[in-house]
């Protein structure tokens, strides 16, 4: 068969390379599971491939760009947050980028709420305590008590996709919710939560009826028993609501010093070295974290202090990690599926051509007539 397209990933996803195979693509697959170094992907780049299938890990940027120049048509990237390419040169060379949005939301937001019940209900010490033989009796209140999230206020900051399926979750759990989020507010989303928690209430299903609100973030910050944070990572200059070290010892502060923080999104939206002293000084209750500022997490990070381990949940990036979500060759399922026909619509000029059309482009503003 006539080899169409060539194309780099620098990792394995799957039998969505199969996929592309059978459609006569010429797929090289770095072969370890680590990232590849910038070496290997400006090689494999200046070596004329068309097609670059990215993750989190790969940053993509002007070297890369200049080094595909002419031949470079499309970086596919599995996963929706896309802070490793650098749009703005993305958008210079003229090379559409795409991610696989929508197809992991429900399965982040799950975790980030298991993570949640998991750092309130201590159940990591709890399961700890029964593998060590260290369970000597039922008591009351010995040797520790979590804390119920049934009834609880949880503070959703970032009401995009995530967000809003995370609140969700929170809903059948009786949750008051407090929403954050200076550039999209749904207010359409927040009313039907209302009435279905109104409904619940009249139906007899709740005693007294959760609300859910909009409030400005050091409201949101100050009344929340857990804050669950779901923003893309923005630093200055690239949004006019940047998200780097959006939680830092001010914002920190302002929690209660029962509160809990939990954060899937990514790891330099939280200023570790004041979460971890917030955590050592008890401003706050907990945390539990899946990303974090350098990952994978260093031996030296502050976050592994053995005083803080009681409190503090370290997930090696993981939200998204389930079995369909991640593999599935279904674009309508699985980000592996949707990074392969984001790579499809570029190099098949699906759609007329017009990278505008394209559902998984990101940088459609560069191709805009
Ligand atoms: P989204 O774009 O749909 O939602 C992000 C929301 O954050 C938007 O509504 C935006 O207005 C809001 N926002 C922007 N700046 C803000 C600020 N300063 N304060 C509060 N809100 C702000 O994105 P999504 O699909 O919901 O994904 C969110 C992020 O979650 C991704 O960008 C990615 O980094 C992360 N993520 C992590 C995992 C994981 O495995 N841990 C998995 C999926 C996504």
């Amino acid at each position: 068969m006539e080899k169409r397209f060539r194309v780099f990933a620098t990792c394995d996803i799957g039998e969505a390379i199969d996929l592309l195979r059978t459609r006569g693509y010429e797929v090289e697959v770095y072969p370890h599971p680590e990232a590849p170094p910038k070496s290997v992907i400006l090689d494999r780049v200046r070596s004329g491939v068309d097609g670059l299938i990215t993750t989190l890990r790969d940053q993509i940027d002007a070297e890369v760009f200049e080094a595909g120049k002419g031949k470079l048509k499309v970086v596919a990237q599995i996963a929706v947050g896309f802070d490793n390419i650098n749009r703005a040169d993305a958008n210079r060379y003229k090379v559409p980028f795409t991610h696989t949005a929508d197809v992991l939301t429900e399965a982040t937001a799950e975790f980030a709420f298991f993570m949640l019940g998991a750092l309130a209900r201590k159940m990591w010490a709890a399961e700890r305590l029964t593998r060590e033989n260290q369970w000597g009796f039922w008591h009351p209140y010995l040797p520790f008590l979590g804390d119920e999230v049934t009834g609880k206020t949880v503070a959703v900051i970032g009401t995009g996709r995530i967000g809003l399926a995370f609140i969700k979750k929170c809903v059948g759990f009786d949750m008051n919710v407090l929403c954050y989020d200076p550039a999209y507010q749904n207010h359409a989303f927040v009313k039907t939560i209302d009435e279905i928690q109104e409904l619940r209430h009249a139906r007899g299903l709740v005693k007294e009826k959760p609300w859910i609100k909009y409030v400005p973030l050091q409201e949101a910050l100050r009344n929340a028993d857990f804050v669950s944070v779901h923003v893309p990572l923005l630093r200055e200059g690239e949004s006019q609501t940047p998200t780097y070290h959006l939680f830092n010892e001010e914002t920190l502060g302002w929690m209660k010093s029962t509160a809990n923080l939990i954060n899937t999104s990514r790891g330099p939206v939280v200023d570790e070295a004041a979460l971890a002293r917030a955590l050592r000084e008890n401003w706050i209750a907990g945390a539990a974290l899946d990303v974090y500022e350098k990952e994978p997490l260093p031996l030296s990070s502050p976050l592994r202090d053995p005083t803080i381990a009681d409190r503090c949940r370290l997930m090696p990036h993981f939200a998204s990690a389930a079995r369909i979500t991640r593999l599935s060759t279904d674009p309508d399922k699985g980000m592996a599926g949707r990074c392969a026909q984001g790579l499809i619509d570029v190099l098949e000029e699906s759609y007329g051509g017009d990278v505008t059309k394209m559902p998984y482009v990101v940088n459609k503003e560069a191709f805009a007539r």
